[in-house]
């Protein structure tokens, strides 16, 4: 993984990692139980990733133009506030996020993968796409990762950024050394 200067500046400024949660924190694919249940796959390897995050100092948020109970149940594991769900408009959901946080779209690093999250990638001060991601948003992203969503994509982006800002080996020092 290399970190241009330029790249490097942006990433320690960085507070609060957006995340969208179809093919991002999971590879797409919408399930119906017979019940009408939505069903979504997550990945462990990203909620370990988004713990390290957390230990970092670092906040995570979810914001998702569809609505799932499994998605509020998968981020109060994980400690991610706050949820935005059922919003299809992509920036007004960031300005929901910021107002929730105080947090600056400068110090935020948004990570999605369709069309719709395009202009939010482009709004907040850092962008990460999948690598099954749809063309425009891989264009729109600093950092695109080599899994694809829902195939711990989140944890890649996570390894990278605390790299990128020298938190890695501290932060994962009680596992490796
Ligand atoms: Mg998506």
């Amino acid at each position: 993984m290399k970190h241009p200067d330029e790249l490097v500046a942006r990433v320690a400024t960085i507070e609060l990692l957006l995340l969208d949660v179809d093919g991002v924190l999971t590879d797409g694919s919408v399930l119906y139980a017979d019940d009408g249940t939505e069903l979504k796959r997550f990945h462990v390897r990203d909620g370990s990733g988004l713990k390290l995050w957390r230990a970092a100092g670092k906040r995570a948020a979810i914001l998702s133009g569809r609505r799932s109970v499994a998605v509020d149940r998968r981020a109060a594991e994980l400690g991610i506030a706050p949820v935005v769900q059922g919003c299809d408009d992509k920036l007004a959901g960031l300005a929901r996020v910021l107002a929730q946080t105080g947090v600056a779209p400068e110090r935020v690093c948004a990570m999605g993968d369709d069309l719709p999250d395009v202009p939010l990638l482009r709004r907040c001060g850092l962008a990460i796409s999948v690598a099954d991601g749809c063309v425009e948003a891989r264009a729109a992203a600093h950092f695109v990762t080599t899994a694809p969503g829902g195939r711990g994509a989140v944890r890649e982006a996570i390894e990278w950024l605390l790299r990128a800002s020298g938190r890695w080996d501290e932060l994962t020092a009680r596992y490796t050394g």
